[in-house]
């Protein structure tokens, strides 16, 4: 059996299409006929070859939608044509520090679907049987794959802070990860502040969810805040460290920062009110694949999705150019016809 691949030959290589021989699954493993792959901006490690371990050629894709179509020996767990998706979490050691600990997504030998093995820009992809999320019958396959990376990121962050309903929270960027965090924040009963860059995005930042809205190009954003009463959290979706930094002023009593964009510029952070009002900065990454079906679960049942733009396979270097060029509305979704 032969199926479409797009992979890139080496990093900073186009990505291309080919035809090659689909693997069959050894134990502990599912092979996923894909129906869908979102296309993240983290594909870009592969497809720039941003991290020294990757081996090539490579087919990227973290945000994976399909029917279970062969499974491995010992996988009691799924069943062929079981509708399963797959996040940046494809799987853990079992033997570091982390995985030790119960905190599988953190492992420091972590497998990572279109980063450490072959990903979902392709018709069929294999991953060890820990790394399915099943996806409720009522989501589309097409507008729930953004779920698995940048809906999970969102709603996983937020929900394991401090903050409880109706705190205030604030969702930093409206882009591909900030407008599915508005709406999850929305939705979960928290006073919803959306920022963004121009007065133009208020009325979208309303429908989204969110009730009050502040233009960062016009408004001190920490000062902003503040009027508020003091955000409990700040999302910092925006891979932009000065914007992070003009926003941490804006946190109040126990006030979280919690970094999903990534920028390799230093953040700013006044350090008093880290001690006087307990103040914290953290990171959060995604979440592991039963965490992915509670983010799939709240979608069914709240209603939430991304908005998306659909691209056949072929399209995928199209698709990933749109989505690097910012201009995407909101998430570029691959679609294979399966
Ligand atoms: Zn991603
Ligand atoms: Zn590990």
């Amino acid at each position: 059996m032969q199926g479409r691949y797009v992979q890139v030959a080496k990093g900073g290589a186009p990505l291309e299409v080919v035809t090659r021989d689909v693997p069959e699954p050894k134990a502990h493993e599912v092979r996923i006929r894909v129906q869908a792959c979102g296309v993240c901006h983290s594909d870009s490690v592969t497809v720039d070859g941003l991290f020294p371990f990757i081996t090539y050629p490579r087919v990227p894709g973290h945000e994976v939608i399909g029917l279970i179509d062969a499974v491995g020996a010992d996988v009691p767990q799924w069943k062929v044509g079981q509708r399963v998706g797959v996040g940046w979490y494809g799987g853990h050691c079992g033997r570091c520090e982390p995985c030790r600990r119960g905190d599988l997504v953190a492992c420091q030998n972590a497998l990572i679907p279109g980063v450490t093995y072959d990903g979902g820009y392709a018709d069929y992809i294999v991953v060890p049987a820990d790394a399915p999320a099943a996806v409720p019958d009522s989501l589309n396959s097409a507008e729930a794959s953004p779920l698995l990376c940048a809906g999970i990121t969102t709603f996983n962050s937020l929900r394991n802070t401090g903050a409880k309903p109706p705190d205030t929270v604030a969702i930093l960027g409206i882009g591909g990860l900030g407008h599915l965090g508005v709406q999850f924040s929305a939705k979960m009963g928290f006073n919803t502040v959306a920022i963004g860059r121009g007065a133009d995005k208020a009325d979208f930042a309303h429908k989204l969810g969110a009730r009050h809205y502040i233009d960062s190009t016009t408004e001190d954003v920490a000062e902003a805040l503040k009027k508020l009463g003091g955000a409990r959290v700040i999302i910092a979706t925006v891979p932009d460290n000065d914007a992070m930094s003009a926003a941490v002023g804006g946190l109040g009593y126990a006030g979280e920062l919690v970094v999903l964009g990534v920028s390799m510029k230093p953040l700013q952070v006044s350090t008093l009110p880290l001690i006087l009002q307990r103040q914290k900065v953290h990171g959060w990454p995604s979440g592991t694949a039963i965490e992915s079906e509670d983010t799939l679960k709240f979608s069914e049942i709240t209603g939430v999705l991304p908005i998306i733009e659909k691209y056949p396979l072929e399209k995928a270097a199209e698709a990933y150019a749109r989505m690097m060029s910012g201009k995407a509305r909101f998430r570029a979704v691959l679609e294979t016809g399966a």
